[in-house]
């Protein structure tokens, strides 16, 4: 029996890892929980685990478009619902997949027991909609481990610090999944979803994009921000600090996925570029008459991201998801300010490139072939991100995964 009281994060995960070899956590998102027959098979999936001697956790998202549903039917009854009462009603779509889970666990003669991200101890701060969470209490988990019980926890979702339940922010049961993956000294944090990994593009949208082998950490997180919406940002952020392998692979195959790790040369040799994101839409702000340190600082205090910031004079142009919200700071600091939703942005993303030239080159002459005109350009030491009008984010995806060849079989980085 394990003798662990309720422990901080890093504590668990130091003291513990030792002793704890043999855990993995596999997360499950939306589309692989779908309907009862995709449940089925995952339940299937994850006895195969705890019979290969595994002890399993499983992290469930909720069944097919459940959140976005539950969102619907919030707004339809108040056109601005509360924050507690919004997280209270759109954590309960994991709660369904995990019970249900649970009894065809049960029914395959394994023992299963459902977790809310209460009970298994995820505590957040109090931000109800995009939570942080702040300490994994995980007894209950090891117990019920101890017991030879393969444990769901519902995804996405903890109490917080105030005993409200909270939700991590959508995509946030991959968060969930590498917290506890930390929190557990997990071998590795297995991510299970509709296609087989990471692609150097959408492969939705870039028909011959290569399944890459590895990524690291950094290009990763390049990659979440700016639209590979495989991956939550904030996943990939803790993996990095707690050091978590991940594995995004495919829930309906065997085959092996993508690997997320830390960097190593021989993931640059092969190919400069990991790979070409998108956003369809961006909100780009335009503000005058105040400075940039009175505006940051409205809008940190409002709790929004922002993204790229471009200042010409006394104008600052910058971009940020949470619209309502974002509206609503600059609403309150009383400036002039004017917004778009015209553009997307297309970004090209690889480690490589801190050390090689002409990307950014090669960049702006594929897209002035194409007849498209960035009219914002964003950089980091190992990204370039060019907001263009939203009907030709799509044309320019592909005309740059052409260009920087990222369908030959070089791109897909085999032997890193
Ligand atoms: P889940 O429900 O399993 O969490 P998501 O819908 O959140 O799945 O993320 C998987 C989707 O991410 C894929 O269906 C794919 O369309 C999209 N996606 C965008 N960019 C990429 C990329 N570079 N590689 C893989 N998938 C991507
Ligand atoms: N169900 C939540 C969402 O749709 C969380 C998740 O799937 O990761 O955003
Ligand atoms: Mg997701």
């Amino acid at each position: 029996m394990t003798t662990i009281e309720y422990e901080s994060l890093p504590a668990v995960a130091s003291e513990e890892t030792a002793t704890r070899a043999g855990t993995v956590v596999m997360k499950f998102g939306g589309t692989s929980v779908g309907d009862v027959e995709r449940l089925k098979a995952v339940a299937r999936r994850l006895v195969a685990a705890r019979e290969a001697g595994n002890r399993v956790v499983a992290v469930l998202s909720a069944m097919g478009d459940t959140t976005d549903e539950l969102v619907r039917l919030a707004h339809e009854i108040s056109p601005r619902p509360k924050a507690r009462e919004l997280d209270m009603l759109i954590s309960v779509g994991e709660r369904i997949s995990c019970s249900l889970c649970a009894m065809a666990i049960h029914d395959l003669g394994h023992e299963a027991i459902s977790l809310t991200g209460s009970q298994a101890g995820i505590v957040t701060d109090t931000a109800h909609g995009k939570a942080k969470i702040v300490d994994i209490r995980a007894r209950r988990i090891h117990e019920a481990l101890d017991a030879e019980r393969i444990v769901l926890v519902a995804g996405f979702q903890g109490v917080s610090t105030d005993f409200d339940i909270t939700t991590l922010g959508r995509g946030g049961s991959d968060t969930t999944a590498v917290a506890l993956a930390a929190a557990l000294g997990a071998e590795a944090c297995e991510i299970y979803t509709d296609v087989d990994g990471v692609f150097t593009a959408d492969p939705r949208i870039v028909e011959n994009a290569r399944k890459l082998h590895a990524v690291s950490y950094g290009e990763m997180l390049e990659m979440a921000a700016s639209g590979a919406r495989v991956l939550q940002l904030r996943s990939v952020e803790f993996a990095r600090n707690h050091d978590v392998k991940l594995h995004v692979r495919s829930s309906f195959s065997e085959a092996a996925g993508t690997w997320i790790r830390e960097e190593d040369e021989r993931m640059l040799e092969k190919a400069l570029i990991s790979g070409v994101t998108h956003k369809s839409v961006e909100n780009v702000y335009r503000v005058e008459g105040v400075s940039a340190a009175q505006l940051f600082r409205a809008l940190a205090e409002g709790g929004i991201n922002v993204d790229t910031v471009v200042q010409t004079g006394p104008e600052i142009v910058f971009s940020a998801d949470e619209r309502a919200e974002t509206d609503a700071a600059l609403e309150r600091l009383g400036v002039e300010w004017s917004t778009r939703d015209d553009l997307g942005q297309v970004s090209v993303i690889g480690a490589g490139m801190r050390s090689h030239p002409g990307v950014a080159a090669k960049m702006f002459s594929t897209l002035e072939e194409l007849g498209i005109e960035p009219e914002i350009v964003s950089t980091s030491p190992i990204k370039i991100g060019c907001f263009v009008p939203r009907d030709d984010v799509e044309r320019a995806v592909q005309g740059l995964h052409d260009a920087f060849e990222l369908d030959r079989p070089e791109a897909a980085r085999t032997h890193g």
